[in-house]
């Protein structure tokens, strides 16, 4: 791929060409001579990275320009102050954030509290939902190519996209990026159970890629005989992932034959009424299977999904479903958040000029206006991006990367006892990014932290005025209260006064 195909395939606005065609200078430039794993110039790996989110809507200068920067910082002699000064602080900003998290790396350990902390720390961390979009973009680049990576390289990265940023996908509505991220992680993370699954359904696969062009065939007929407009029809199979994890659910109980899903067509419309209209059509002509008609526009999925779901006898007596939906909706269910973006109120799509404005105040309102809209089906996600999540706490990482969060106010000293009481105890100093910094200096989130230790203990009074945690002042409190008599003395006259009587 090339920038000036990257251009002309999403129509970007002529008015931003230019200034894109400098920064994927500046990239090509930055990563001169540097090769992906693949063998493929690096550039081709931050061009991709902006074709998905073009593809998803996403068309501001920013985010695309970001996208194409997004390794400079960490993978040339490049700086984030060089960005700044060629193309300004809103793409630094985003840049910036993808650095940050690029830094977290998912241990192989499955330990289900490391992930959610894990999760909860990439919403924090991306400040500005794009961040995290490019994020996504990113990741499933690198899942295309993964095949070029040594082995255990290949698991951790796949193990680190099925447990954190799958799930960010699906919670965003992303439900194609997330089918994507999830089947190329699939057979890497759990290669026998993989094969086992493909072995069972490969011949209902088979027959589906034969069967799917002729139903296709017979449903245009029956739509164009009847004159209703439809604009599109597609088919679709089911994600191999997603199929595994249904078939684990005790009421499919590894049973394919109760799976009425894995071959699909999709009828996009332009509008509500026409959604309806079809599906009469369809149970005029294929007798639908009893019980299995799921109106999910009048009642959505709690992650925004819409769309009318039938599964019927079709062309040949087979059966298949039918998801008939409109155009806007299809794009929401794919693109999730990104196709909030792509729209304005009046339905037409936006252009690069309306991206610009979004700031985090924006998708922060639509992220919260999407929980209103969905409260009789609460999702923890919601509960973790509450918009004060991102006042409330902080984290932050030890030089290994471990994360830490912390109440938002926190000290060096509550990094440190969050590490290890010991470490709390004998902790004098620290190392904050790289630089020597007083005890008590407050941390801010994405912060790299090394706790500088003295041999004698060294807590004191005075750092419980300096903690923000419960824990570590409790910790420091329990250790003053062992070793009263400095305790006593400096901070309850009165108390020692009674006890003396
Ligand atoms: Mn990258």
């Amino acid at each position: 791929m090339t920038i000036q195909e990257l251009l002309r395939k999403h129509k970007i606005d002529p008015k931003d060409q230019k200034f894109l065609r400098s920064v994927f200078d500046f990239a090509e430039e930055a990563h001169k001579g540097q090769k992906r794993a693949s063998g493929e110039p690096y550039v081709q790996h931050c061009l991709h990275t902006a074709d998905s989110l073009a593809t998803w809507g996403m068309l501001d200068r920013s985010t695309l320009g970001a996208a194409l920067l997004h390794d400079v910082p960490e993978n040339s002699d490049y700086t984030l102050d060089d960005i700044r000064k060629k193309f300004g602080d809103d793409i630094t900003f985003l840049v910036l954030g993808i650095t940050k998290l690029g830094r977290i790396k998912l241990r192989t350990q499955k330990d289900p509290t490391y992930i959610e902390t894990l999760r909860r720390m990439v919403l924090a961390m991306a400040e500005d939902i794009r961040v995290i979009l490019i994020k996504l973009a990113d990741r499933l680049h690198n899942m295309n190519t993964l095949s070029a990576l040594p082995r255990g390289k290949q698991e951790r990265i796949a193990l680190e996209t099925l447990e954190v940023y799958a799930p960010l996908a699906a919670r965003l509505g992303m439900g194609e990026v997330r089918g994507s991220l999830e089947d190329l992680a699939f057979p890497v993370v759990y290669p026998k159970e993989y094969n086992k699954l493909v072995a069972q359904v490969r011949p209902r696969i088979e027959n589906a890629q034969h069967y799917i062009p002729r139903a296709i065939k017979e449903i245009t007929k029956v739509l164009r005989l009847n004159e209703v407009y439809y604009s599109k029809i597609t088919g679709r199979i089911k994600h191999m992932y997603s199929l595994y994890q249904k078939l684990q659910r005790p009421e499919y109980d590894h049973d394919l034959d109760k799976v009425f899903d894995i071959k699909a067509l999709r009828i996009i419309t332009d509008t509500v009424e026409n959604c309806y209209s079809i599906l009469g059509v369809i149970h005029k002509y294929f007798r639908p299977i009893p019980g299995r008609i799921k109106d999910y526009i009048a009642v959505p999925k709690p992650n925004g999904y819409q769309s009318l779901h039938t599964n019927i006898f079709g062309p040949e007596g087979k059966y298949i479903e039918i998801q008939i939906r409109t155009k806007k909706m299809d794009e929401q269910a794919e693109f999730g958040i990104a196709s909030h973006w792509a729209y304005t109120e009046t339905g037409k799509r936006k252009t690069g000029e309306h991206h610009r404005k979004l700031k985090k105040l924006e998708w922060a309102h639509q992220l919260s206006e999407w929980q209103k809209d969905n409260q009789d089906n609460p999702d923890e996600f919601f509960e973790n991006l509450k918009i004060d999540f991102f006042k409330d706490r902080i984290c932050v990482f030890t030089p290994k990367g471990d994360v830490k969060e912390l109440p938002d106010g926190a000290s060096t000293i509550d990094f440190a006892f969050a590490v290890h009481t010991d470490l709390g105890y004998h902790c004098c100093g620290a190392k904050i990014n790289g630089k020597m910094s007083k005890l008590f200096t407050p941390l801010k989130n994405g912060d790299i932290v090394e706790i500088i230790e003295d041999k004698n203990p060294k807590v004191s009074r005075d750092w419980i005025d300096h903690t923000a945690s419960t824990s570590a002042r409790g910790k420091i409190k329990s250790y003053l209260n062992k070793n009263k008599e400095g305790f006593i003395s400096r901070i309850t006259p009165g108390f020692i006064k009674g006890k003396q009587k």
